[in-house]
């Protein structure tokens, strides 16, 4: 028996059901969330709830919880599921009502769903490293709101996808922004370099993760966009996010990054990566 939420409810996914006139489901009219489960403990979960009710509050919706009501029925719902290693998804859209361009009233009431699944980590690719395509970034000028609209992210992905790669690395003519699906920073003579938290990328939970280790750590960073004539001549390239963690680019458009190896900040950004989920979450 797999356990679904579904507003207040715990029920068996397969009670679950969406209205056809949900507004997620015809407008995606609605934010999400996704969070790392390790050793049945969330990662970073305050961060992920806190970022939710941000997107949230960015499309004028108010959410039924608190960012501390819905860890707790995270929490629950995982033990449930008995999920040690995996992710736990949550989405609210702005309900059920006729369809309308125009938002509804303040008496119809989100609709909010929830579900995890068991993913183990991706360790192999973790250590020999991914490659990458370039793809246009077409998304709209709001992709610091974790909307359900995925279609650009979606397209983007699906090349990358046919060309057996991760991963499709956005650019905005010659800016690289972000990736499809993850954030992306380069390292160029001891340096990270990752695009600035604005409009045009998603601030990534893993990404500010990453940047408060490197400020403990005293390792140099700098939040600017960066060219494509950069990201060419980069010496290391990685993709950072919730289920990838620090996953080294060493191919991007067919040409090596570097020596084609992942590189030596890569490595020391994955291992201190992995210490604080350890803390966080014991051993894994
Ligand atoms: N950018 C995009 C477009 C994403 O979809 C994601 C993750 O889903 C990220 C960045 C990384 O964000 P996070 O580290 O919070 O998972």
């Amino acid at each position: 028996m797999e356990y679904v939420m579904v507003d207040g409810r715990t029920l068996d996914r397969s009670a679950a059901k969406v209205d056809i006139e949900d507004r997620g489901y015809q407008f995606g009219d609605g934010v999400y969330e996704v969070i790392r489960v390790y050793n049945g403990k969330m990662f970073t979960g305050m961060e992920h709830l806190k970022r939710l009710k941000e997107s949230a509050e960015k499309i004028q919706m108010k959410l039924p919880y608190s960012p501390e009501e819905l860890l707790a029925r995270m929490e629950e719902l995982i033990l449930k599921n008995e999920v040690d290693t995996g992710t736990v998804y949550m989405q609210f859209t702005r309900g059920i009502s006729p369809r309308n361009h125009v938002f509804p009233g303040e008496n119809v009431a989100t609709t909010f769903v929830a579900y995890t699944r068991k993913v183990p980590r991706s360790v192999e690719p973790m250590e020999k490293g991914v490659c990458a395509i370039l793809d246009e970034d077409i998304r709209w000028l709001r992709c610091d709101i974790k909307s359900l609209n995925l279609l650009g992210n979606l397209l983007s992905k699906q090349r990358a996808a046919e060309a057996n790669c991760f991963e499709a690395i956005l650019h905005r003519g010659e800016t690289v922004t972000e990736g499809s699906h993850s954030n992306i920073s380069i390292v160029k003579d001891g340096v990270i370099i990752t695009h600035q938290a604005d409009n045009h990328i998603l601030n990534g939970i893993t990404r500010q993760k990453m940047l408060e280790i490197c400020r403990n750590e005293s390792i140099p960073f700098e939040e600017r966009a960066f060219s494509l004539d950069e990201l060419s001549s980069a010496d290391e390239v990685f993709s950072s996010g919730t289920t990838v963690e620090v996953m080294p680019v060493v191919e991007v458009a067919g040409r090596p990054v570097g020596n084609g190896r992942p590189g030596s900040v890569t490595r020391q950004l994955q291992a201190l990566f992995k210490a604080e989920i350890e803390r966080q979450c014991g051993q894994i």
